[in-house]
């Protein structure tokens, strides 16, 4: 390192779980990180809305000026580490008019302004940088954006929400019920007070579209991922996916589909789906995370570590910063937003999967065959069928269940399929339809 490199000044805005591990970094490893990047790292100020309290940084960097601090011109690089959607937005912004490069950790953000956010850091040619806002530590953006940029991918798909992963383990463990695994979790510190976020899938949603919108070079939003969460798992749908050798998931897929008329659509979903034992995301468990990425000459990578958690998710943040530092430094950006291939978006309508259908039915003769008439009239293939008594509390028999595994058939056809079975006289109830994803029939 020069002995003359001008030092790289830092704003960091937000000093809570993520913040605050942000500003240890860089203060405990100063010197390795100016070795790495060329130049000294120096904390120019802290944004927060509460600056009077005890906050672990000397009082005269802190302040509630955001606006001031990201205009400052002696700041290089702002940390966004705020959430959730505004002010960040608006302090991200204000940050690249005055030629400061970013790294920002939100998610809820990116996934609804990722366009607006990437035009201004083209136009003041600064950085942008999101490692973190995707599974945490894991690096996945990168290997998306750099590593893989020679190839085309095909799918990504992921558990990328440890707070329900964490909940459907617990509930394929014990046994418990969706309430009491959640209940569990938010004792644990896993679950927010208010978990909707994460338990209906809107968090896996902004990290879907994401991931599609980097792997397959086209601008997706929250707003065209499909999304269903877990809260209707039960511990019958647990029974029923061991008996089939699987499991169950909060799956992200993102993937490119062809049409039959051969036009390249994106697809991005989250759903909970059954995923066989033998599948590498069956054994991701507890509130880890991990993507699978298969691309057409790399194959099938994985990657696999914490999702979150203050200092997980800062060594991302720490990782875009020393980039953006460098770049600083060295001169040069890193990569641009790639949306030239401006793919439309799949509906789910046109996704094709496999299904795990169970249904209470009267237990009578015929029953079973009008149900498979039903599959066979929307053309959807049954790969496996079971039929089995249901018992109440004293063991007396009250019905039967039928569950019904397909091969590959489009949701179009298999949402026909469950509506015209619900209307069967001798179906009581459809009980729970889940997606079965990882096998290749
Ligand atoms: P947090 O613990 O709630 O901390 C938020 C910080 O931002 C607090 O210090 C708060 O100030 C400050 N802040 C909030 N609104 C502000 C405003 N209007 N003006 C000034 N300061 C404001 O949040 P976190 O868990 O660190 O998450 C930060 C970001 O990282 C979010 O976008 C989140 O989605 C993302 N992220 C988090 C994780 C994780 O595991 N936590 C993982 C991946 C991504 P006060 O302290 O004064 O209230």
């Amino acid at each position: 390192m020069s002995d003359t490199a001008s030092p790289v000044g830092v704003a960091v805005l937000g000093l809570g779980n993520v913040g605050s591990e942000v500003v240890r970094i860089i203060e405990s490893s100063a010197d390795d990180l100016a070795a790495r990047i060329g130049a000294p790292l120096v904390l120019r100020g802290v944004g927060v809305r509460h600056v009077s309290a005890d906050r672990g940084v000397p009082a005269e960097l802190l302040t509630d000026d955001i606006e001031a601090l990201v205009s400052r011109s002696d700041v290089d690089i702002v940390l966004e580490l705020m959430g959730p959607v505004e002010p960040a937005r608006k302090a991200i912004l204000s940050a690249i008019a005055h030629g400061k490069s970013v790294v920002t950790a939100n998610k809820a953000l990116l996934s609804r302004s990722a366009g607006e956010l990437a035009e201004a850091a083209e136009a003041a040619r600064v950085d942008l940088y999101f490692e973190a806002s995707v599974a945490g530590a894991i690096p996945v953006i990168r290997p998306l954006t750099q590593s893989l940029a020679g190839d085309t991918v095909e799918r990504v798909a992921g558990i990328v929400n440890g707070t329900t992963n964490y909940i459907l383990s617990e509930m394929d463990a014990t046994g418990a019920d969706y309430h009491s695994a959640l209940a569990d979790a938010s004792a644990l510190g896993y679950a927010e007070a208010d978990p909707t976020a994460d338990v209906e899938g809107y968090d896996a949603a902004a990290k879907a579209a994401i991931l599609a919108s980097i792997a397959f070079h086209t601008r997706v939003t929250a707003d065209d991922v499909y999304r269903e969460g877990i809260s209707n798992i039960t511990p019958a749908d647990f029974t029923a996916a061991r008996a089939l050798d699987c499991t169950i998931k909060l799956l992200a897929i993102c993937e490119r589909i062809t049409t039959a008329a051969g036009q390249q659509r994106v697809s991005a979903r989250v759903y909970p789906a059954l995923v066989p034992l033998s599948h590498p995301l069956a054994t991701v468990n507890g509130a880890f995370n991990a993507v699978v990425v298969e691309a057409q000459a790399a194959g099938r990578l994985m990657f696999y570590g914490q999702g979150a958690g203050g200092a997980p998710t800062a060594s991302a943040v720490t990782g875009d910063l020393v980039m953006a530092a460098r770049n600083r430094v060295q001169g040069g950006r890193g990569p641009r937003e790639s949306k030239y291939a401006q793919l439309a978006i799949a509906p789910i309508g046109d996704i094709s999967t496999r299904y795990y259908v169970s249904m209470d039915v009267a237990d009578k003769p015929g029953v079973l065959s009008s149900v498979a008439a039903e599959f066979a009239s929307h053309e959807v293939s049954i790969a496996e069928v079971r039929q089995e008594g249901v018992i109440d509390d004293e063991g007396k028999p009250i019905g039967a269940r039928i569950v019904v595994v397909t091969h590959r058939a489009p949701e179009a056809s298999l949402s026909k399929t469950v509506a015209a079975l619900a209307d069967l006289d001798s179906v009581q109830r459809v009980a729970s339809v889940l997606r079965l994803e990882g096998t290749d029939q």
